[in-house]
């Protein structure tokens, strides 16, 4: 039978931690063909209170296979965070407050094959029924064929297996929160790590545009030191189909009630630096995505332990900067225009 580390690894805290967490297959990815057949579960594992009000902290990785480092740091957040929850007093009690919740390998078969997409050739991250604005051809996800990197899939078909779990892991988790935060962990662009907020779609300002700057304030003012540059997605280029717009755009839309304060973030961990420092990793297929050298796979594991703790005191302590009044919030969306959209 063929296996996956991650997923051993996730398994294995489902063991230990016992009742001190809930976890759920989401769906089970499967494919038959010419390589034998695969079958891998996609595990949510949940954390603390239950009331569906409670703020809420998500973790997310593996969308891509290929970027494999993105589900290995989310399984090593997962592993510190585990331990934590068994003897930290002061976990413990925030947990009784808020929630945090792991899908740390969403494309599993696309991890075990080393590939971008899943096992249908279906990139998950343009696979949502969402249209950008001017998208770069190809790479801003297409219809031609599954031949190609960045298909869409075909038009009007349901969503695939993997993007419907993720989807669905995530909306069960968020519903009636007050306030979220989802951090989605990719690699392949860039010297340095991005926090990318919504939208990929399009250059027009994203709405919670105040709270995003709130946010960012919040993190500069705590470390000053830190290596984030927080930006949005479409900077780079725009694409049809991300599974975040989609996600938001839901969380926002009037049938699901009030608005409420939600980020959805990617970490786009910047793979250039491990290319620069070692150029022959580029001639293997996840050479341009990962750190392959050990002591520099090491330590990108343990890169984002300060981002993980930060992101649970914020998301415990949302009256110092996410409950804001309109004044505030025009403040900050004036500000956060001119540092981010000031060009467009
Ligand atoms: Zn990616």
């Amino acid at each position: 039978m063929s296996f996956l580390p991650e997923i051993q690894q996730i398994e294995q805290r489902i063991s230990i931690l016992g009742s001190a967490m809930r976890s759920e297959v989401l769906a089970y990815s499967e494919t038959s063909g010419a390589g034998g057949e695969l079958r891998f579960p996609i595990y949510k594992l949940s954390f603390g209170s239950t009331d569906p009000q409670a703020p809420v902290l998500g973790f997310v990785g593996g969308v891509h296979g290929l970027e494999r480092i993105g589900a290995q740091v989310s399984v090593a957040l997962l592993n510190s965070f585990s331990e934590l929850v068994l003897w930290d007093k002061n976990l413990q009690r925030t947990l009784q407050d808020i929630r945090v919740f792991f899908i740390p390998t969403v494309n599993p078969i696309g991890i075990y094959r080393k590939t971008r997409s899943n096992p249908r050739g279906i990139d998950l991250m343009r696979n949502a029924p969402v249209d950008a604005d001017d998208p770069p051809r190809f790479l801003g996800g297409h219809r031609y064929t599954n031949k190609l990197p960045w298909y869409r899939g075909e038009f009007g078909a349901p969503m695939e297996v993997e993007a419907q779990a993720m989807i669905r892991g995530v909306q069960d988790e968020i519903r009636e929160s007050k306030l979220a935060i989802t951090v989605d962990s990719h690699s392949g662009f860039g010297l340095q790590d991005r926090l990318w907020f919504p939208y990929a779609k399009t250059l027009k300002p994203f709405p919670d545009l105040g709270l995003l700057y709130s946010f960012k304030q919040l993190l500069d003012r705590t470390y000053p030191h830190h290596f984030y540059r927080i930006e949005p997605q479409a900077g780079t280029y725009t694409t049809h189909g991300d599974l975040w717009d989609y996600i938001y755009d839901h969380h926002q839309s009037p049938e699901m009630g009030q608005h409420k304060n939600y980020l959805p973030l990617c970490l786009e961990m910047g793979s250039w630096m491990w290319l620069k420092k070692n150029p022959w990793q580029i001639f293997k297929p996840e050479g341009p995505f990962n750190p392959l050298i050990g002591h520099r796979h090491k330590r990108t594991l343990r890169r984002h332990n300060t981002l993980m703790e930060f992101l649970i005191r914020a998301v415990s302590s949302p009256d110092e900067w996410a409950e804001l009044n309109a004044a505030k919030t025009l403040e900050l969306e004036s500000k956060a225009m001119e540092l981010w959209y000031a060009k467009s």
